[in-house]
């Protein structure tokens, strides 16, 4: 089981700065939560604060039934996918794909094998033998995606994976990870997700669930239909 819980998180910057005022949030196991809000409003912070990529001032994040507060990244069970795909520039898109199974030591024909699904799954078989820098956005996009679905994480972590890409490929990117998150799902092995972003459309069509934030605080958490949609 990994729901995720956020239990009066705060955080206070080195300079003093409380960007977060103790929120606290729940998601369930394989729900897709977006986290929207004006620029500034610490949605990145929590985010990073949940991947353990920034320090947790006050209160508790839960991952299924451990507190992670004191783990590093690689011990939550957590995969991170960033606006700038953050690839190693120096490895082919094979090993940008297996690098991570390569670390935990994973015997090589399994390695073989999660490339090859992965690389089924995200339609990038052709671009295994390319550098980083021989990429488009899209396709760079896609190899960042497999790169963390290649972990099989209990959670995903988005900090607004699209906003380097034009319209149309991001609505063919919308799709595609909304698709991908069913099909974990249906697999029997769902994933949790809390995807960071300011394109409403994103968060109206992808979300099973929207979390509002300003200024630090959790203004409301509601279903897209009830949020957008009501008068
Ligand atoms: P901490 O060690 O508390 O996590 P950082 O090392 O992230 O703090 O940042 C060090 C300093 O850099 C902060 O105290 C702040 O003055 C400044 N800083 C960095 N990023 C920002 C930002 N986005 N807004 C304002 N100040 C920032
Ligand atoms: P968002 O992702 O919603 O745009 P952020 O989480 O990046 O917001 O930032 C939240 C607030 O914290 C902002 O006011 C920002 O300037 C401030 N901030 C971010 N990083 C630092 C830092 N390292 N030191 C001090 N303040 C920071």
């Amino acid at each position: 089981m990994a729901e995720l819980h956020l239990r009066s998180v705060q955080k206070v910057y080195g300079n003093g700065f409380k960007a977060v005022h103790g929120i606290d949030l729940e998601v369930a196991e394989g729900e897709f939560m977006v986290l929207v809000g004006p620029s500034g409003c610490a949605k990145s912070t929590t985010l990073r604060m949940i991947a353990g990529l920034e320090t947790i001032s006050g209160g508790e994040v839960r991952i299924g039934d451990r507190v992670v507060n004191d783990l590093v990244p690689g011990k939550r069970g957590i995969a991170m996918v960033f606006q700038n795909y953050a690839l190693y520039p120096h490895m082919k898109v094979r090993r940008n794909l297996s690098f991570g199974l390569k670390l935990k030591r994973k015997p090589k024909p399994e390695i073989e094998r999660a490339t090859g699904e992965v690389s089924g799954i995200l339609e990038i078989e052709e671009l295994l033998e390319r550098l980083p820098k021989q990429l488009s956005g899209g396709q760079a996009q896609r190899v960042a995606l497999g790169r963390a679905l290649i972990k099989h994480p209990e959670v995903f972590l988005f900090d607004e994976p699209l906003s380097n890409l034009d319209a149309k490929l991001r609505a063919s990117m919308r799709v595609r990870i909304t698709d991908l998150h069913k099909r974990l799902r249906d697999e029997g092995r769902p994933a949790t997700v809390v995807y960071v972003t300011h394109d409403q459309v994103e968060a109206m069509t992808m979300g099973d669930r929207i979390c509002v934030m300003k200024d630090g605080k959790i203004m409301q958490v509601a279903d897209p239909v009830t949020l957008y949609e009501r008068p």
